[in-house]
């Protein structure tokens, strides 16, 4: 778990309270909560929320969470899943230690529950077509009608389900279903669905069932069965809580859980949807769940985001009870703060002008000191490279400057990071009549960034050698979504950012970087902080833009550029 200890008990929070009551007053005497993922996709951000949530709360009051597999639906879940989804809980920092579990564990004691069911007159099997069973369940304003099916015999529901445990009928000839009332006002108790047909393998437990429990009939007993007191959930269960403590009540289950929910984690610019992130996957509109664009756990560590940055964002976003749309700002300022204060600077040139000074002597130039990160002092410095020959940023460039562009132009002089003070003395262009090279001469009393007589320069640029900048690629991300909530209703392509990515491919960035770690993120001066892609060569480093220095994307968005 997260060592930052406090962290993790920061804003106390409604679910904190409701604890700290049934602590008070006996009702538990430990705290057992877990993470119930089902595997059929990567986490998400949104997922990172409710392990936060469910492991910290564990972690505060001495008790433990559980990881376990909701793995009820083998149509829609892989165990690369299941892998993918235990490296990103450890990878958040948290661990479930030996408490690892998987609905498919108790396979055979939900069955056992749902003949005990049967036997007390409480649950059916049902014929009816799917499509007749949805019509006859109502509406919220309009009662449902009993099935035909609804008053079979026990020995003839026994029977039958039996048979359906023995494979003796097609996928979706029958379900078994509870018998609630099917007049309820929460639909949920309208004789829901227990056990669906599935001819179909399972991860885990292969060919030996062709008949799976439902989500709510998993659920809770998987939790009675653990010794879960405290099952936290998103909103969207909190009508199916009712239905939760009907078969808690029904049933010779070992442990009285309860459930409470909170609200989901909903995020601008994207959806946090395993649904929809497997379709932009399936689709290729991006190039797999470690997409950097993607809002996946393992997407946002491959674009350089510190596990720490995302618990930080989770507490400082805090559970609440009513859902709510975050700022992407608010996950973007979170990753600033962190990667601020640990991320080593180095120098890069994403869009290269070449700057020769005149009066700089050829050859192998000097050496000089560069600190490697102004808020960490035991980071120390290194040594760069200056020479006669240099790129510096296109951008800051302009032959014609208007009136408050302060950066290099002819006649004006500027200041070369950690170097000396350059002026433009003329520009070299290409037969389009696009500059192509500027060139210079350098005051040799400026060594180091500061001028003896105290003049002063507008402008600090960074730059590298040609001689010694290793070539890179890097690529630049803006949101997979054109709208802070995407309307995916109609189709997801409408809803996508053409721009989500841009590929620069001529970068020229300080030798240092060859030696850059997937795992720590730099922060290239002026230009944002940026991760080694795990697709580099040593030849041809990826680098990935975390996230610029300032917000440049919303602030676009609302002036409408
Ligand atoms: P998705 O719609 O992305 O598939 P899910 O809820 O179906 O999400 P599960 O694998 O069932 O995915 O989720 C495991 C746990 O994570 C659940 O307890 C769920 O409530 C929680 N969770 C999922 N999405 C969010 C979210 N956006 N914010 C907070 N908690 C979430
Ligand atoms: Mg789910």
């Amino acid at each position: 778990m997260p060592s930052e200890a406090s962290e993790v008990g920061a804003g106390r929070g409604f679910i904190r309270d409701i604890i700290d009551a049934d602590l008070a007053a006996g009702r538990n005497t430990e705290v057992v909560t877990r993470f119930p993922p089902e595997p059929n996709g990567y986490l998400h951000i949104g997922h990172a929320k409710a392990i936060w949530l469910n492991f910290g709360v564990a972690q505060e009051y001495g008790g433990r969470c559980h990881l376990r597999f909701d793995d009820t639906n083998p149509t829609k879940e892989a165990q690369e899943y299941i892998d993918a989804i235990k490296r990103d809980v450890h990878w958040l920092g948290f661990d479930w230690g030996p408490h690892l579990y998987y609905a498919s564990d108790y396979f055979d004691r939900l069955y056992d529950w749902a003949e005990h069911l049967i036997r007390a007159g409480k649950a059916y099997v049902d014929d009816l077509p799917v499509e007749e069973m949805r019509v006859m369940r109502g509406s919220l304003t309009e009662p449902g009608r009993n099935s035909p099916y609804r008053d079979r015999t026990v020995s003839e529901n026994l029977d039958l389900f039996r048979r359906m445990r023995a494979g003796e009928f097609p996928n979706g000839a029958r379900v078994l279903r509870a018998k609630i009332d099917m007049a309820a006002g929460n639909m949920n108790l309208r004789d829901p669905v227990l056990y669906r047909i599935m001819h179909a393998a399972h991860p885990r437990t292969g060919t030996t069932w062709c008949i799976y429990p439902t989500y709510d009939f998993a659920h809770g007993q998987s939790d009675a069965i653990e010794g879960v007191t405290h099952s936290l959930c998103s909103l969207e269960f909190e009508d199916h809580r009712p239905l939760y403590d009907w078969l808690i009540d029904n049933l010779p289950v070992p442990s009285r859980p309860k459930q409470y929910e909170f609200a989901r984690l909903n995020l601008g610019y994207t959806v946090l949807s395993k649904r929809v992130l497997t379709q932009l996957v399936l689709h290729g509109h991006v190039t797999g769940w470690d997409d950097p664009r993607m809002p996946t756990l393992a997407g946002l560590r491959r674009r350089g985001v510190p596990a720490a940055a995302i618990r930080g964002f989770v507490r400082r976003v805090g559970i609440a009870r009513a859902n709510s749309l975050v700022d992407i700002g608010m996950l973007d300022y979170s990753i600033r703060e962190f990667l601020n204060k640990t991320a080593q600077r180095r120098m890069a040139v994403l869009r290269p002008l070449k700057l020769r000074i005149d009066n700089y002597p050829a050859g192998p130039g000097e050496e000089l000191i560069a600190v490697n990160n102004p808020e960490d002092v035991a980071a120390g410095t290194r040594r760069i490279r200056f020479g006669h020959e240099l790129y510096i940023e296109r951008d800051d460039f302009m032959e014609h400057p208007p009136k408050k562009f302060y950066r290099l132009a002819p006649g004006r002089e500027v200041r070369l990071r950690y170097a000396y003070f350059v002026t433009c003395r003329e520009v070299v262009k290409n037969a389009a009549g696009e500059v192509v090279e500027v060139i210079c001469t350098y005051d040799p009393a400026t060594r180091g960034g500061n001028a003896p007589d105290g003049r002063k320069v507008q402008a600090t640029l960074h730059w590298v050698t040609t001689a010694h900048a290793v070539p890179a690629e890097i690529r630049l991300f803006n949101p997979l979504f054109t709208r802070p909530e995407p309307d995916i209703g109609g189709g997801l392509i409408g809803e996508l950012n053409a721009m989500s990515i841009e590929t620069l491919t001529e970068s020229q960035v300080e030798p240092a970087l060859a030696a850059a770690s997937p795992s720590e993120p730099v922060q290239f001066e002026r230009q944002g902080y940026f991760c080694l892609d795990p697709l580099s060569t040593p030849d041809r480093p990826i680098f990935n833009r975390t996230v610029g220095l300032r917000d440049s994307w919303t602030k676009a968005q609302v002036m409408g550029t």
